[in-house]
């Protein structure tokens, strides 16, 4: 940076107006640097997470908004277990859970209200409503319902 020098000015208002710009500049630049550095973390983290957690496994659990939109339309807008109406999103219980590997297929898919889906996940009630909904999957897909075909294979 050029800095004029003014120390043989008689005038010293150029000097003191000086000095305070490069004050703010100087803040102005450390904010920048910062703002850079947050970007350069999260840029880092993000790609941590394609590399490490969203590797090709996590993806193929994962529920496609079509999907979703495919078995809120097959379980009529409604929780197969309490048959309350719920929106698209609610299409999203997995039969087979995603720790067991079960994939984000409609044969995989069906749709339950927030309460059921956490009956359904609490361990105590699991059993029956997994019966339930492997009733309700049978009676769609029929024979062609293979839940060896519902996990993610290496
Ligand atoms: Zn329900």
């Amino acid at each position: 940076m050029i800095v004029t020098d003014l120390s043989n000015s008689f005038n010293p208002v150029p000097k003191i107006k000086n000095v305070k710009s490069q004050r703010e500049s100087k803040e102005k630049y450390e904010k920048v640097k910062e703002i850079k550095q947050k970007n350069e973390q999260l840029t880092k983290r993000n790609n941590r997470q394609i590399k490490g957690k969203k590797h090709k496994q996590t993806k193929e659990k994962e529920i496609p908004m079509k999907v979703k939109k495919v078995v809120w339309e097959r379980d009529k807008h409604q929780c197969i277990f309490c048959h309350k109406r719920v929106e698209v999103f609610y299409a999203n219980a997995h039969f087979i859970p995603r720790s067991q590997g079960g994939l984000g297929i409609e044969q995989n898919i069906f749709t339950a209200c927030e309460d059921c889906h956490r009956e359904q996940d609490n361990g105590k009630n699991t059993e029956f409503y997994n019966k339930k909904a492997e009733r309700h999957l049978r009676r769609i897909y029929g024979a062609n319902w293979d839940k060896s075909k519902l996990v993610y294979k290496k």
